[in-house]
């Protein structure tokens, strides 16, 4: 690609998956970048080395007790260093013309909110953002004209393909699915998965947390709620084709009968660049498909007795209000104690149902609400969970007395 000035660019989450792909294609031509922010969670020698290498002005580390470490690493470079959910938001904050969203969560939404609040041109990685505040994130990118590009590989492809201008010539959008690792498993198999089978994806290399919620399918249902907002789709003109070989990221059906679909290999450096060249293109190293070799591409319908969080997030997709957001945060406190060994697999889905019906909430008026019932369906789940361990431990010591 060759500009005439650099990009000005900030990724959000440059230590996972998504950042550390996102500077693999700027690594390629880096003189036609500037970059101007990098964040990481916990992994901050590799925050420090790639500050290093791309000389941003601001480097941050989500968790403070890290911030020295990271201090230390750069001194003398120039970089400034920072630490904590504030310095989050002002790494979002610093003028730089397109901004990766990539991070996991809703502890992606406020930065992600502080870039959308400076009209910037955004990738959108960060599902969760979408999912857990909707329309009120939504009517945050309008009123500060910011741009939002799909970076999720389906809904790049739907960007791809869908006539905006003439959004009423279409029916429907298909998402497509690989399945996850445990398509073919049978349930009483799932029961004991463990969260490194849950995590070897068959396709895609990825973040611990989406990895999971592929094998549960919760990621096609996190991504229903997001092509809902993303282009204006009723839930019922959604639809999810499972695709195991993930070639087809995704198509638009129009009403003359006509099927649009997007192609490639699963390599998630087509759509970061498909959004960082936007709205033109770049060239990438990435395998070139070759369809005759492939020989076959298959589809099939999701099997909804297996996967209940394809249901479960369409349902709350089409109740609105607080439930969305309840689904985003159980679903996040659900994988992580599996990661951690703390419940069984298909029990993530199951204390996500849970804390749905035990929770009553009023609809969300702004984006302090969202915050609120975020916290709280947090804390709703870890107690459905800790009370269910309990119970399942007493019955396992009683048990053991006999
Ligand atoms: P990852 O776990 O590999 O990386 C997550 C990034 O977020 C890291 O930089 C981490 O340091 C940072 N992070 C995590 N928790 C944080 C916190 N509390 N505060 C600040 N930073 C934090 O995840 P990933 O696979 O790169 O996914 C990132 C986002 O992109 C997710 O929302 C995911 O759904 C979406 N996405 C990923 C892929 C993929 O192929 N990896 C595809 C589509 C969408
Ligand atoms: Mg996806």
């Amino acid at each position: 690609m060759s500009q005439s000035s650099p990009r000005s660019i900030t990724i959000l989450g440059s230590t996972g998956s998504i950042g550390r792909n996102t500077l693999d294609l700027i690594s390629r031509d880096q003189s036609a970048y500037r970059l101007v922010a990098l964040t990481g969670h916990q992994q901050v020698d590799l925050l420090a080395e790639q500050a290093r290498r791309f000389k941003p002005e601001l480097a941050v580390i989500a968790e403070a007790s890290l911030y020295p470490r990271l201090r230390d690493a750069l001194a003398g470079t120039g970089i400034e260093a920072a630490c904590g959910a504030a310095a989050l938001c002002e790494a979002a904050e610093r003028p730089a013309s397109w901004v990766m969203a990539a991070i996991v969560g809703a502890a992606g939404l406020a930065p992600t909110l502080a870039a959308v609040r400076r009209g910037a041109v955004i990738g959108l990685a960060n599902k969760e953002s979408l999912v857990c505040a909707g329309a009120l994130f939504k009517a945050e990118v309008a009123r500060h004209g910011a741009t939002l590009l799909p970076v999720d590989s389906e809904h790049n492809a739907i960007f791809q393909v869908f006539d905006a201008d003439d959004p009423r010539g279409i029916e429907k959008i298909i998402l497509t699915a690989s399945g996850g690792p445990f398509r073919q498993w049978p349930m009483e198999r799932m029961e004991a998965a463990t969260p490194d089978e849950a995590i070897s994806h068959p396709n895609w290399n990825m973040g611990a947390k989406i990895s999971v919620d592929s094998a549960t399918m919760m990621n096609k249902g996190l991504e229903i709620i997001e092509a809902h907002h993303l282009f204006n789709m009723a839930p019922q003109h959604i639809d999810v084709l499972v695709h195991p070989q993930s070639v087809v990221h995704s198509c638009v059906a129009y009403r003359d009968g006509s099927l649009l679909a997007q192609m490639g290999t699963p390599d998630m450096r087509i759509p970061i660049a498909h959004c960082l060249a936007w709205p033109r293109r770049m060239a990438t190293p990435v395998a070139r498909l070759d369809l005759a070799d492939l020989g076959n591409l298959t589809f099939e319908k999701p099997d909804l007795n297996k996967f209940p969080a394809l249901s479960l997030a369409t349902q709350c997709l089409h109740n609105g209000g607080a439930a969305p957001t309840i689904l985003n945060a159980a679903n996040e406190v659900g994988v992580a104690l599996f990661l951690a060994d703390q419940i069984g697999f298909l029990e993530i889905v199951r204390l996500v149902e849970q804390t749905l019906s035990v929770l009553a909430l009023p609809p969300p008026k702004d984006l302090g609400d969202i915050h609120e019932i975020d916290i709280l369906a947090r804390e709703k789940a870890q107690s459905l969970a800790q009370s269910s361990l309990k119970t399942a431990n007493t019955a396992s010591s009683q048990y053991k007395q006999k």
